[in-house]
């Protein structure tokens, strides 16, 4: 008999009651330490007293209004983070997928607003995760996806990971843009070398076709700047953001230069939630906890001494670990074993952590872990590895 929840997840079978900065806990009072973050979401960890105080003070004011009035939290939110970006404007999603639904349609309407409206196809990468939706699914290009969903939505080109001649040769008289995240998350934690993103942004320059940035899950402090590409040091035309922008109120958005979204008029896109008071409240709250002087200097910190554990953690288990990558707050482990398995044991030592493609267990702690958050994970991280090694013997 079918669960009243569809299921179409594959669950672990404990469920947590409340949460407090790092730790969450199950009814029973068992705690865990929490290296997903809910997959990069509770950026500012669980119930962050600042995010608390601002969602129940905007709950007593008013908690939707809908687009059709001003929005003064919206605005400042809008404002803030046009401020700390490349970008001149935003639109307000309630997810990753919508967000990315708002930048292909964008960057479509770019083209079709100069004259071309025959610039539709956008240029994707293989390991690629945008959401899924349909159109988001076929960006994504996966097979497991896309099967049995009906036609795949028109409009996408898969390139190689990294392969700089299948990309120059997909660029076609119908390419409107190239799609890409920073650091591929869902794919296994592979970060685009700085060198790569500055090659994009000139063959997207050369073509005029335009470059967009999926930063749903790097983004918003992950890898110790506020966005992953600005440690390359260009900027996209449009960017998709959501997960840590809302600390766990559900919240996206599509940020862009005035350019790029010079066709997004009156009329042209829309969404009954996207942006409320209550989300924008909570979203500001984790931009002010984010932009606070010193805050990415911490995760920067923390990163680096994870990265260190984790390569000595490595180099202890050379037959549970193969290699290690990853950017900032946002690392992989590349398995030797299944990584449902070496996930399985870190959940046995109350870890959590989050598999990945390309056989990768993911870390991505909140951002404001401590010190000791590191030291223990990594503590727990052995204990998981010890387990594996002494169930291989
Ligand atoms: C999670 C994710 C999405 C989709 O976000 P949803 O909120 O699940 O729709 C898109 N892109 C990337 C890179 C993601 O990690």
């Amino acid at each position: 008999m079918i669960p009243p929840v569809l299921p179409t997840y594959a669950r672990a079978p404990i469920a947590f009651e409340r949460g407090e900065g790092t730790r969450v806990y199950t009814a029973d009072g068992q705690e865990y330490l929490d290296f997903g973050a809910g997959v990069a979401v509770t950026s500012c960890g669980h119930a962050h007293p600042h995010l608390v105080e601002a969602l129940t003070e905007q709950a007593r004011k008013i908690w939707h209004t809908s687009n059709l009035y001003q929005m003064p939290g919206q605005e400042k939110l809008a404002r803030r983070l046009t401020e700390a970006t490349f970008a001149d404007t935003v639109f307000f999603t309630n997810s990753g997928a919508e967000a990315l639904e708002c930048a292909i349609k964008m960057a479509r309407k770019y083209h079709a607003h100069h004259g071309h409206p025959e610039h539709f196809r956008i240029i994707t990468f293989e390991g690629a995760f945008h959401g899924r939706t349909l159109a988001t699914i076929a960006a994504g290009g996966q097979a497991k996806y896309l099967e049995g969903f009906g036609p795949k939505v028109e409009g996408f080109d898969q390139v190689p990971f990294g392969d700089h001649d299948a990309l120059k040769s997909a660029i076609g008289p119908e390419t409107a843009g190239i799609l890409i995240e920073p650091v591929q998350g869902e794919g296994g934690i592979r970060p685009v070398p700085p060198q790569c993103l500055r090659g994009l942004r000139e063959l997207c320059d050369e073509h005029g076709i335009l470059l967009i940035f999926d930063e749903v899950q790097c983004g918003i402090g992950r890898t110790g700047r506020l966005f992953a590409h600005e440690w390359a040091g260009i900027a996209p035309d449009i960017m998709a953001i959501a997960k840590g922008i809302g600390g766990g109120f559900p919240l996206g958005a599509c940020l862009a230069t005035e350019r790029a979204a010079a066709g997004m008029t009156a009329g042209t896109h829309g969404s009954t939630f996207g942006g409320n008071p209550l989300a924008t409240a909570v979203g500001n709250a984790v931009l002010d906890v984010v932009l606070e002087e010193g805050f990415l200097d911490n995760v920067l910190q923390r990163a680096l001494s994870l990265k260190q554990k984790l390569a000595q953690l490595k180099d202890a288990h050379p037959t549970v670990i193969e290699d290690i990558r990853g950017s900032g707050l946002m690392m992989g482990i590349k398995c030797r074993v299944p990584n449902t398995v070496f996930q399985a044991a870190a959940l046995d030592q109350h870890l959590l952590t989050i598999v990945a493609g390309d056989n990768v267990v993911r870390l991505l702690p909140p951002l404001v872990v401590s010190e000791a958050d590191v030291a223990d994970a990594v503590a727990r991280l052995d204990r998981a590895c010890r387990a594996l090694e002494a169930r291989a013997a």
